[in-house]
């Protein structure tokens, strides 16, 4: 049996800023929901960074929007 994960992966780009330099740079990174990844990053020289490593916690917020159903046929229980 074979897994095969390609295909269908989201991948979104985060801002970040180095803890060294402060040089704000983006990465692209896999989004997998519910999946707080550390990943390595090594700052990045294209953006004049100082290319030193440091590890990128990611934490994706979600947010939930509920909507009433809101109808001819809901709320009426009783006949006019
Ligand atoms: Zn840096």
């Amino acid at each position: 049996m074979r897994h095969c994960h390609q295909g269908g992966e989201m991948k979104t780009t985060i801002k970040i800023a180095c803890p060294y330099c402060g040089v704000k740079q983006g990465i692209s990174v896999p989004f997998y929901p519910g999946w707080n990844p550390k990943t390595l990053h090594t700052c990045d020289v294209d953006f004049g960074g100082c290319n030193r490593d440091f590890v990128i916690g990611i934490q994706w917020s979600y947010e939930t929007e509920i909507h009433k159903l809101i109808g001819p046929n809901y709320g009426m229980s009783k006949d006019g």
